[in-house]
């Protein structure tokens, strides 16, 4: 398959316009597409807040954790917020609950890590990787939004209750509403998927039976 088909093939996959690059001028023409403007905006607003003082959290942090992945994606994960892996190495989920989450996309829903986009409701560490409170969740919340607004994912996939509290806005019972969609509050074209934190799966082996039910579900609602 050649690199058009390729492009061509992932787009209808939902990772929108591929990146082309045609060579032959001198230095290289370039045909741009959205694929890099993403990349860029999301750099933009990243730098607009890194040295965020807006919460408590700013105090023990050692970095602010912006999400990452492809910003093409059709899915973005939404975790709580950084521990103490990630506030080291600044990336999110890379810690045991990452690579478990990383295993799981893999399996059920055919992808690799850099393929999805994964984020948090919050971007700094709660010290002793204690819940935010909704105060620190309200206060963080609008650079996620501003995140999602440049991806515009098919499917939003809260992992736990903070994260699907901090995107709904309303208090929930993981175990009750695990499995169910819902419309995304500020663009009812993008549906909300809720899950288990891949930390609670780890503590309660159990729950990865109906983890992979969710993510099933979420593979039919990206492929459709
Ligand atoms: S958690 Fe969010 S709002 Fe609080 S300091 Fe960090 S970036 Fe700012």
């Amino acid at each position: 398959m050649g690199i058009e088909e390729t492009a061509r093939a992932l787009e209808k996959l939902g990772f929108g316009e591929i990146y082309l690059t045609k060579s032959g001028k001198k230095g290289g023409a370039r045909r741009k597409g959205k694929m890099e403007d993403r990349r860029k905006l999301l750099q933009e607003h990243f730098n607009s807040f890194k040295d965020c003082t807006k919460c408590d959290l700013h105090r023990n942090r050692t970095q602010v954790v912006f999400g990452d992945g492809n910003p093409y994606s059709p899915v973005v994960f939404v975790g709580e917020a950084p521990g103490e892996d990630e506030d080291r190495q600044g990336r999110p989920f890379v810690g045991r609950a990452g690579k478990y989450l990383n295993k799981k996309i893999e399996e059920v829903l055919g992808l690799k890590r850099e393929e999805v986009y994964i984020t948090n409701v919050c971007k700094c560490r709660p010290p002793g990787n204690r819940k935010p409170t909704p105060a620190e969740i309200g206060a963080c919340f609008p650079y996620l939004k501003k995140e999602l607004e440049i991806i515009k994912p098919k499917v939003i996939c809260c992992l736990g209750a903070t994260a699907g509290e901090g995107i709904l806005g309303k208090k929930l019972s993981i175990t009750k509403v695990r499995g169910q969609t819902m419309p995304y509050p500020y663009d009812p074209k993008i549906l909300v998927l809720l899950t288990y934190h891949p930390a609670y799966i780890l503590r309660n082996p159990r729950a990865d039976t109906e983890f992979v039910e969710d993510l099933e579900k979420l593979r039919e609602l990206i492929s459709g």
